[in-house]
């Protein structure tokens, strides 16, 4: 309750200023009515009594039509403090006054709408929210909180008409989002086994973000499931341009397309390119992988050691352990137990995945931060720590 107030005291201070710049007449009269009320309520706030305060707060309104910026202070602190219902009701007894200005009513309408949002009341908070856009109020607020709601219901039309709208009337940038938008309904269309509307979805999202490296990935899949090799390695191939962070994400499905087409000298060529133009542990390994099985265990050998000098990593030393262990004697491969059991610990903690924005890491891929929501912020993490 202490913080609660303490938030209220600079409103108070400001009524105060503003009352004070009034002319004398109305401060008299209005102004003591103003205070008097205003600490009745403080007092119960204090007493730990919310709900007599707010009931005298609410009479205020009645009494001094002026004091609306308290309530929609109040009601608002409330909401942050998780009392949802106190916000919603002071909310709503605010718009029910006929004497609030257009703005202040709108004002009140986004809170509610917000209340209603946060209490889960979804429906509710999104026909408010429409209802600001039509009357051209508070629009950019209102199309962000519509976005989202659309994002938990999952409704990606809906989130992708107002993230457009969001560009096209404040110049946001939403294309990386809207790309998402539209590889979540491809997701969607290829749970229920539409492959062909999720190619459009694809082609859409390519269309909006031609850097969209999620659409490249379920690209590829989708024709590798078909058996279409060839297309799947053009989609993987797109991803080094798109952004080369992702390359550890193409290593599996490339290897998968490669070995079926048979063409196993093709990809460390290919391996062997990227490696030389992208500073990436995991690509670093993925060609002593395919060094190994192409020309055989010393090969692989020199050129995991040769890249360790030059870029120590626990990951690039746990891989050379194993190459080592399949040919060491009995002696040998005890040691080499113990290093790489070593080596397995020292990564079995560290997150694979990292968020840019919040910080956030974890060990799957997410498209949009399970913390800050924000999309297209989680990389994979290629550190010489991290790897
Ligand atoms: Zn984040």
């Amino acid at each position: 309750m202490w913080t609660l107030l303490l938030l209220l005291l600079p409103v108070a201070a400001a009524s105060g200023w503003w009352l004070a710049k009034r002319d004398d007449k109305r401060r008299t009269r209005s102004g003591f009515e103003f205070s008097s009320h205003y600490f009745k309520g403080l007092n119960y706030l204090l007493n730990e009594q919310p709900d007599k305060a707010i009931e005298v707060f609410i009479r205020m309104v009645e009494v001094d039509s002026e004091t609306v910026e308290t309530h929609l202070a109040l009601g608002s602190l409330f909401r942050r403090r998780g009392e949802v219902e106190r916000a919603i009701r002071i909310h709503q007894n605010l718009i029910a006054r006929p004497t609030l200005s257009l703005q202040q009513r709108s004002q009140a309408l986004l809170e509610l709408g917000q209340d209603y949002l946060r209490a889960g009341l979804l429906d509710r908070a999104e026909s408010l929210f429409q209802e600001l856009i039509e009357r051209n109020e508070h629009v950019g607020n209102a199309l962000h909180l519509l976005l989202d709601i659309y994002q938990q219901e999952k409704d990606w039309r809906q989130a992708i008409a107002s993230a457009k709208k969001l560009q096209t009337l404040f110049g946001e940038d939403t294309r990386g989002m809207v790309a998402q938008y539209y590889c979540e309904l491809a997701e969607q269309a290829l749970a229920g086994a539409d492959d062909r509307q999720a190619e459009q979805y694809l082609r859409q999202a390519l269309d909006t973000d031609e850097n969209s490296v999620r659409a490249s990935l379920i690209e590829a899949d989708m024709a590798r499931r078909a058996g279409d090799y060839k297309a799947a390695l053009r989609a993987l191939e797109r991803v080094e341009q798109q952004d080369s962070d992702f390359l550890p994400e193409i290593i599996e499905p490339l290897r998968d397309c490669y070995s079926r087409l048979g063409r196993e000298a093709d990809m460390v060529d290919y391996l062997r390119r990227l490696s030389s133009q992208h500073k990436n542990i995991s690509l670093m390994l993925a060609l002593a992988d395919a060094l190994r099985r192409q020309y055989g265990d010393a090969q692989a050998e020199d050129f995991i050691t040769a890249q360790l000098r030059n870029r120590p990593s626990v990951r690039g030393l746990d891989h050379l352990i194993e190459v080592k262990l399949s040919h060491a004697d009995a002696e040998v491969r005890d040691n080499l137990l113990i290093l790489k059991d070593l080596t397995s610990q020292l990564m079995c903690n560290k997150p694979l995945y990292s968020c840019t924005q919040c910080g956030f890491a974890g060990k799957a891929l997410h498209w949009q931060c399970p913390s800050c929501k924000r999309w297209n912020t989680i990389k994979p993490l290629q550190g010489v720590e991290g790897d």
